[in-house]
């Protein structure tokens, strides 16, 4: 029989659903019925997009009071890859020398699981709290995030589901569980570039219009001055042109286009829009009227986004001093994460395990850290509801 409070033994049943994107693998079913089974009201929310596959989702609520502290997160799990290689079969949650494996250990069954483990040991012992706590997990974060969060989020709306406070348990630390609290993400924005030459005869270039010098010289004028120098919270905009691609296999022909990308990872300074305009502006001061390029950047979701240290953030931190005895650092390093939609409903920070073996074969968390990791949030429950 399954003990839902216990982090370990959660975590090894939810690697045993294989929830490989989009597949909901029993996974959030397993959730609903351990949440519904405590007294939570839950809604298993599966969502269709034309062009993408359906998901499932859920949301449960604990209580109609207020304070309401969401837990967000996500049980669907990248693909094993070549499976042969792993130790243990990736879905058997299995415990070798003191470690869970499987795929999403990590990333992030074992934080959902030390949620849940947390809420209902909490519960246990204060079921008058006054408050609310919800769940907020999601089938679609590896995939194309379209029928996941940001649906789900709509729904809550609809419904009069609002929340004050969200922690998302995403693996956020580098070495050691303590580490780092996200409070906040990088935004990203896509871009490309086409510079039109003449094709011709390397021989003959008066007849031509080579447009790689061109390309050179809006790279160039891109990357020239730093974008920022970086926010209290924040480090500078970075811009990387992540490919030149010229496709001439000819050693006596002249090209006709020169294309490039590049991604940014930008910080409060930005919105994607002013940043555009940005690089714009530079591209048509290095083009002159002698560069002919067009410019296109990909819509983007990403923003740039941060929770102002204060009261919430401090009682996540004081939860995880007191079981660890580090001071964790505030962060907003890293890739994006479904932190940046919840934000636009309400204050989100991210802690979770430690990130070292996400997506890795042989992905795998320490039954300690697990347990640590229960007890961290148990303390963040109790600190939260405590005044
Ligand atoms: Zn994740």
């Amino acid at each position: 029989m399954l003990d839902a409070r216990d982090a370990v033994q959660l975590t090894q049943a939810l690697i045993r659903c294989p929830s490989v994107t989009p597949e909901e693998g029993g996974a959030l079913r397993l959730i609903a019925d351990i949440l519904g089974a405590a007294g939570f009201e839950t809604h298993l929310l599966r969502f269709s997009t034309d062009g993408t596959p359906d998901v499932d989702n859920l949301y449960a609520r604990f209580g109609r009071g207020n304070p309401h502290l969401l837990f967000a997160g996500h049980t669907d799990v990248v693909p094993v890859g070549d499976e042969a290689k792993w130790s243990v079969p990736p879905f058997s949650g299995e415990i070798r020398d003191g470690k869970v494996y499987g795929r999403g250990a990590t990333d992030m069954k074992g934080g959902v699981a030390a949620s849940i483990a947390a809420a209902l040991r909490f519960i246990d012992r204060h079921p008058n709290f006054g408050g609310s706590i919800g769940f907020l997990i999601t089938g679609d974060e590896e995939g194309p995030a379209i029928n996941g969060t940001v649906k789900v989020l709509d729904w809550m709306q609809d419904n009069g589901e609002t929340f004050d406070h969200c922690i998302l348990g995403e693996p956020t630390n580098p070495e050691q569980l303590g580490d780092m609290i996200k409070i906040g993400r990088r935004g990203s924005l896509t871009g490309h570039i086409v510079v039109q030459g003449k094709q011709g005869h390397v021989a003959y270039p008066h007849l031509t219009d080579n447009p790689i010098p061109g390309m050179m010289k809006l790279v160039q004028g891109v990357l020239a001055e730093p974008l920022d120098h970086g926010t209290v919270h924040f480090g500078a905009t970075n811009c990387e042109f992540t490919t030149l691609d010229v496709g001439n296999k000819a050693t006596n022909v002249i090209p006709n286009e020169v294309r490039a990308t590049f991604n940014i990872r930008f910080n409060d300074v930005w919105t994607p829009e002013t940043l555009e305009a940005e690089i714009r502006k530079r591209l048509d001061q290095a083009a002159g009227n002698s560069i002919r390029y067009e410019a296109r950047f990909e819509p983007t979701n990403a923003i740039a986004f941060m929770t102002q240290p204060g009261p919430f953030v401090e009682k996540m931190s004081a939860a995880i001093e007191a079981m660890t005895g580090i001071k964790p650092q505030l962060s907003t390093t890293g890739g994006t994460s479904d932190a940046r939609f919840i934000c636009k409903y309400g204050p989100v920070i991210e802690f979770g395990l430690i990130g070292k073996t996400m997506h890795q074969i042989d992905e795998h968390a320490d039954v300690a850290e697990l347990e640590a990791l229960a007890k961290i949030y148990e303390g963040a429950i109790e600190r939260y509801f405590a005044s």
